[in-house]
């Protein structure tokens, strides 16, 4: 009698077991932390992501705000190295990683992309009296290049050039720094934080032959596509009804 009662007793366990996992399974949430939005970047691109005080503001911040009020999701960023994003949105520890992050079919094998929202460009920045006129003369000089690690400048410089020749930094400011201390003889890195750096450093510029043209997008894990397909829903909603071009032009003004 007692034995007849345990199993009543366990096989109604393990209904109930499975039923939850069940409803679990089902109400499977389809980002990392309920309700929530977790983007990760790397703050010091401006104007994609930077800090003002201790906010992150800048194109993608914005962007990434109307894109998380339309999924009725709170946006969190975190602010973490460039070359950790992918594996953090691979590892699920990141719902989307946004970082003016360009395009590449290599990055594709790992993560998707999302539809792309802006283009970047990849440029030279040289001291102003520097004898590196145009890429040609800086890729078969004898120079050293300062790129931003795991970045497209990183990775086209050490294609073209050579592991030797490229000095690696954590964040794209402290290439610029060595450039300005005369560590490196140039650096590779985005069009537009290239403008912003070379604002507020003296003595530099940008060559004037641009480098390479890319597409940014949002990175999200490859198995979380309920996620992707709602983000291209609201990144063309947003770019229709005119927020994502007001968002680019507060950012960078296109008569400027
Ligand atoms: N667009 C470049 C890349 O994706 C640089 C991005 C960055 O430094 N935040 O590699």
């Amino acid at each position: 009698m007692k034995k007849v009662f345990a199993k009543i007793i366990s096989a109604g366990l393990i209904l109930t077991m499975g039923l939850s996992m069940a409803s679990c399974a089902s109400k499977k949430s389809m980002t990392v932390k309920k309700g929530k939005l977790v983007m990760a970047t790397n703050a010091y691109f401006p104007p994609y992501e930077y800090y003002d005080n201790s906010t992150i503001v800048g194109i993608d911040a914005e962007i990434a705000a109307a894109v998380a009020k339309k999924l009725d999701l709170e946006l969190e960023i975190q602010d973490v190295e460039f070359d950790s994003i992918i594996a953090g949105v691979q590892s699920n520890k990141y719902d989307i990683g946004m970082a003016g992050m360009t395009v590449t079919e290599e990055r594709k094998k790992a993560i998707n992309f999302t539809d792309t929202y802006a283009t970047g460009v990849q440029v030279v920045i040289v001291p102003e009296n520097s004898e590196i006129t145009d890429v040609d003369t800086l890729l078969n000089g004898d120079y050293k290049v300062g790129v931003q690690t795991g970045t497209t400048g990183d990775i086209y410089m050490s294609d073209d050039i050579g592991d030797d020749r490229v000095v690696r930094f954590s964040k794209g400011n402290d290439a610029v720094l060595a450039l300005s201390t005369g560590k490196v003889d140039a650096v590779v890195i985005d069009n537009e934080p290239a403008k912003s750096f070379v604002a507020s450093n003296e003595g530099l510029k940008i060559l004037d032959t641009a480098y390479v043209e890319e597409q940014y997008a949002m990175c999200v894990n490859k198995d979380n596509t309920e996620l992707l397909e709602k983000i291209n829903t609201a990144l063309k909603e947003l770019t229709e009804d005119g927020t994502i071009p007001a968002i680019i032009e507060k950012y960078i003004p296109s008569n400027g």
